[in-house]
């Protein structure tokens, strides 16, 4: 067997091989050993013919394939092509684009979109506790015209989300030299912005803001300092320049390598974009890509629900 790939020729090579495939994700799923997804019972036989597992016990589903439990189950798409999207998207600093995954796969534009929706639900991450420390809290606006949105899903769905010219409103707050959260909020409103931080900041972190009114208050349980961006953008250590990175960042992402993102799917973007983010400094390509791989597990989006016809559910695997 060949040793993993570290750059994306090497991923092209390796996973053409279904075997590697099946046995790179196995390595990071089930490493004491395979579990069946349906009854967790480790008494399971491989047919290594067909690449998949009998599990000992009779109940229905009791053949399985590395796909059951994860993103990828029901998907009639190879897994080669699932690890390919998903080297780029966890790796592309910029995103990459259904179309882009279309055309280096032939697979249609459509079922490559889907693909990106699933692929960015393994990005949303593990929480991990509050920040602390040094935060930057800030709020941007980013394009998001619901233009292919048939016009009553428009209403539901926007209803209240929009900022200046019809754009979608981002909150995030950065940990300077650690990580970033970033969130799509309904307002700029004081409510929901002191809500934000306080959600994922610890209490007595310093908090460092530009001078919306809407952070007014926050000095009762944070060291918080303004800088009045009509004066400065800088004094000493108070700035948000930290967050002006992953902005630029994500607007590059979503306004130049999607061109269109509907703003009921911005959420996913974000989250895409915080991934690679928080995971930019002492790892490479293929540390990312493992990371990614090992979030896929207990997920699904079904087409219904990324259409937003049904809401999403998260199963425990
Ligand atoms: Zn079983």
């Amino acid at each position: 067997m060949a040793s993993e790939p570290k750059t994306l020729q090497e991923a092209i090579i390796y996973f053409a091989d279904p075997g590697n495939c099946v046995s790179y994700l196995v390595a990071r799923r089930w490493k004491d050993g395979v579990v069946c997804p349906a009854c967790g019972s480790k008494n399971v036989a491989f047919v290594a013919s067909r690449r998949l597992w009998q599990c000992k016990t009779r109940h229905p589903k009791a053949q399985f394939s590395i796909k059951v439990g994860t993103i990828f189950e029901d998907s009639p798409i190879t897994l080669d092509k699932w690890l390919l999207a998903m080297w780029m998207l966890a790796n592309c600093k910029n995103g990459i684009s259904s179309y882009e995954i279309s055309r280096a796969t032939g697979i249609t534009q459509k079922s490559t979109w889907f693909m990106l929706q699933r692929l960015r639900l393994a990005l949303q991450g593990e929480d991990g506790g509050k920040l602390s420390g040094q935060i930057e809290v800030d709020e941007s606006f980013i394009g998001g015209e619901g233009r292919n949105m048939h016009a009553d899903v428009k209403a539901r769905k926007i209803q209240g989300r929009r900022g200046p010219m019809g754009k979608a409103i981002i909150a995030a707050v950065l940990e300077r030299g650690g990580r970033v959260r970033a969130k799509v909020v309904d307002r700029r409103k004081k409510k929901d912005l002191q809500a934000f931080v306080r959600e994922h900041v610890e209490p007595k972190s310093a908090l460092y803001s530009d001078a919306l009114k809407s952070y007014e208050g926050l000095g009762n349980e944070y060291a918080h300092e303004v800088i009045d961006h009509a004066e400065a953008y800088v004094r000493g250590q108070v700035h948000t320049n930290g967050l002006e990175n992953f902005w630029s960042l994500l607007k590059r992402g979503v306004n130049g390598t999607y061109v269109s993102v509907e703003p009921y799917h911005l959420f996913r973007y974000v989250d895409e974009q915080a991934f690679r983010f928080n995971n930019r400094k002492d790892m490479d390509d293929s540390d990312r890509f493992d990371l990614a791989v090992r979030q896929i597990v207990g997920k699904r989006l079904t087409w219904a629900e990324v259409t937003g016809k049904v809401g999403e559910t998260a199963r425990p695997n």
